[in-house]
């Protein structure tokens, strides 16, 4: 099975997502992970995505869809994956067709976190502020000047993808906001439903 998380930054696709990987064996792929962890070992995707990724805008579409690439060949996706953060523009999403289609697979299903952006940056806000009082490392791209591009970045390069996946009959959509229990039984009562 093929499953998209989509929705803002800070929705809760994450937690989901771990979720879903403890309980179904959907191997799940972050992009945002893997771009983080090339930042780490200091690769040359790395060095490129370090610098956009601080600012809060996309990498650009060759450097995410390279990276999906390599890694749906591995033997943990061979039965499909769990796609978090991954696609985020039009570009990504035709690219994803293309690579299931090439190893004989398809899309099953996106799932769309719908959040309130004032009560997200409300949240994003408070955990920064929390995690630095006491100490704990705030991601770069969480802090509230940041925060509010990657939602702007989202609606006007992501957003669009709901309406694309719900002319192709792919998407179901939940309310994010409900608590992390709520939202999992609802993605596994969908997942019950395909
Ligand atoms: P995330 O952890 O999914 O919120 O991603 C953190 C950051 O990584 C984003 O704000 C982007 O800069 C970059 N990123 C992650 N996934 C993608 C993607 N599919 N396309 C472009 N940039 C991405």
């Amino acid at each position: 099975m093929n499953l998209i998380l989509l929705g803002p930054p800070g929705a809760g696709k994450g937690t989901q997502a771990q979720l879903l990987e403890a309980t179904r064996g959907l191997k799940q792929l972050s992009t945002g992970d893997m771009l983080r962890a090339a930042i780490a070992a200091d690769t040359p995707i790395g060095r490129q995505a370090k610098a956009i990724m601080d600012r809060g805008d996309l990498v650009p579409d060759d450097v995410v869809i390279g990276i999906i690439a390599d890694r749906l060949t591995q033997p943990d996706c061979a039965k499909g994956a769990l796609f978090d953060g991954f696609p985020r523009t039009t570009a990504q999403a035709d690219a994803l067709d293309a690579l299931l289609a090439g190893r004989g697979q398809k899309l099953d299903c996106v799932i769309e976190f719908a959040v309130d952006d004032g009560i997200l940056i409300e949240r994003i806000t408070r955990r920064a502020a929390q995690d630095e009082a006491a100490g704990k490392p705030v991601r770069s791209d969480d802090r509230p000047d940041v925060f509010p591009n990657r939602l702007a970045k989202y609606h006007r390069d992501t957003a669009p993808l709901i309406a694309h996946y719900g002319a192709k009959g792919l998407l179901k959509s939940i309310d994010g906001m409900q608590p992390v229990e709520v939202v999992r039984a609802e993605i596994a009562a969908i997942l019950e439903g395909l």
